[in-house]
């Protein structure tokens, strides 16, 4: 410790004696013609954030309203842009449903764009038919960027890659595949007209349009991490070459549109590299590739802010390319964007009492709400991830529950009719009273419903625990009185019950 704080009190007072030094040398250097960009800035004209909003805002396609659409109903909307862009269809899906290419542009720099590998992940789909009518409109305010863009660019769309798993709302194709595990081998077909359509146009950049999961942050903070971005690795070593480079490069100015509207919500991925993903390879044959993977939003489910912001920063990185100001950054403050973490929960509840052995022990319980799709909507599965010590995580909603006892709830004796013979009232009173399920008559498996209680259709019980993997169906008792419910996850306050939405199945 003591040659510690030696070797650090001699490297300030150097630091001290030459600081003025260097400072001068460095206020010289700026003054001379070469050396310091900061005049060079002025250089490019970026599009101001305000002009991004309002295109986004004249130019949303009202078609689209949530994030489950489907192949059948981007067909008219790609359709209605056949007059100004080229459209091809690049081949079919597994099951047969066709793919789609639309190009614009007549400038020289080639780039390319595909969206929804992964078939849940459709926002930047969305955002791609908000950039289609906006490249398609013509004799307004936006006439001289969109001039730039036609003129300096060649773009070529491939929105919906795997529109089989679209249709379904799931991730893999429909061999249950992951595509971006199949860049290499090349089983499935939409992995090959996505290779295809790379070696036959070649860009110069290319956008890989992802979701990731909503418990995404930025590492230590609890910031959800809204936007994603990487420039994956072309090689095990994660060396930067000049193909890379120029992604970092676009990558920061993206990143200094988002900082501005979603301060301290983006984040950067790992970039290990992954031997059969596609993005990793594109890099490697010679594209500089861009992956935006979009998050998670307060009061977004359906991720319609989110598409704004693919549309705000997917226009903007465009006209960076188009105008090369992207050289005006470096890798260095791409570098410095922070990175991802996996550390946010949709419930934690701190220092919960559990009796084993007799004993109670206090245990932060951790929770997540997960999405399965059903019948065009979805219901949520709670789930305990994780309990002990969870001062690392970060909670959507967290509770204090110090001096509240796990407790066990019943199911009711009386059998109700259907689903629709409760309502959320009724439910709640039931659930004051401690019972945590009701059994109906009438009612099949995965009908979906939105009572803050169990529905049981085909079980007598219901499962619950507090262990890792149970599902959180329990109450918070306090001297024996029952303080709060926590029913598939979510947690109601029973004396003063707060709104909220309940993605509920019957069991
Ligand atoms: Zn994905």
């Amino acid at each position: 410790m003591a040659s510690f704080t030696n070797k650090y009190s001699k490297t300030v007072k150097y630091m001290k004696v030459h600081f003025g030094i260097i400072m001068s040398l460095v206020l010289l250097f700026c003054f001379s013609s070469f050396g310091c960009n900061a005049a060079d800035k002025k250089e490019f004209d970026l599009i101001p954030l305000a002009t991004l909003e309002a295109a986004f805002n004249q130019f949303k396609e009202p078609a689209i309203t949530d994030r489950r659409f489907k192949h059948a109903d981007i067909q008219p909307l790609i359709e209605k842009h056949k007059g100004a862009f080229d459209i091809a269809d690049l081949g079919k899906s597994v099951e047969g449903r066709s793919i789609s290419n639309l190009k614009w542009g007549a400038g020289k720099t080639k780039v390319m764009l595909w969206s929804q590998m992964h078939g849940n992940e459709s926002t930047a789909t969305m955002a791609l038919f908000d950039l289609f009518n906006f490249l398609d409109a013509s004799g307004d305010e936006y006439e001289e960027l969109r001039n730039t863009l036609k003129t300096q660019l060649n773009l070529s769309f491939i929105p919906m890659l795997n529109p089989d798993g679209a249709d379904a709302f799931k991730r893999r194709n429909a061999l249950d595949i992951d595509l971006n595990r199949d860049a290499i081998s090349q089983i499935s077909p939409e992995a090959v007209i996505l290779k295809s359509a790379r070696d036959s146009f070649e860009p110069t950049f290319g956008f890989n349009l992802h979701d990731q999961q909503v418990y995404y942050n930025v590492k230590g903070t609890p910031k959800q991490a809204t936007i994603s971005i990487l420039a994956p690795a072309y090689n095990v070593e994660t060396e930067v070459n000049d193909v890379r480079e120029r992604a970092m490069q676009t990558i920061v100015g993206m990143n200094e549109v988002l900082q501005q509207v979603i301060p301290g919500q983006v984040g950067k991925y790992d970039d290990e590299f992954e031997p059969r993903a596609f993005g990793d390879n594109i890099q490697k044959w010679g594209t500089s590739t861009i992956l935006i993977e979009s998050g998670g939003y307060t009061d977004d489910p359906e991720k319609q802010y989110i598409r704004q912001l693919n549309f705000m920063i997917i226009l903007n990185a465009l006209h960076q390319i188009a105008t090369k100001a992207y050289t005006q950054y470096n890798t260095d403050q791409y570098f410095a964007i922070p990175d991802n973490g996996v550390q946010l929960m949709d419930l934690i509840l701190n220092e919960v009492q559990v009796k084993v052995g007799g004993k109670l022990y206090p245990i932060d319980l951790a929770i997540r709400r997960r999405e399965s799709e059903a019948n065009g909507s979805f219901f949520v599965s709670g789930s305990v991830e994780d309990l002990g010590d969870m001062q690392v995580f970060f909670g959507f909603e967290e509770l204090e529950a110090t001096g509240l006892t796990f407790t066990e709830g019943k199911v009711f004796e009386k059998v109700f009719e259907n689903v629709e013979a409760l309502d959320k009232a009724k439910a709640l009173e039931l659930l004051k009273q401690g019972y945590m399920a009701v059994k109906v008559k009438n009612g099949v498996a995965k009908q979906l419903h939105s009572l803050p209680i169990l529905v049981l259709k085909s079980n007598d019980k219901f499962s619950s625990g507090w262990t890792t993997g149970s599902t959180p169906n329990f109450f918070l008792s306090k001297d024996g009185d029952l303080k709060y419910a926590v029913v598939n996850g979510y947690l109601i306050d029973l004396e003063n019950p707060k709104e909220q939405e309940f993605k509920q199945r019957i069991f």
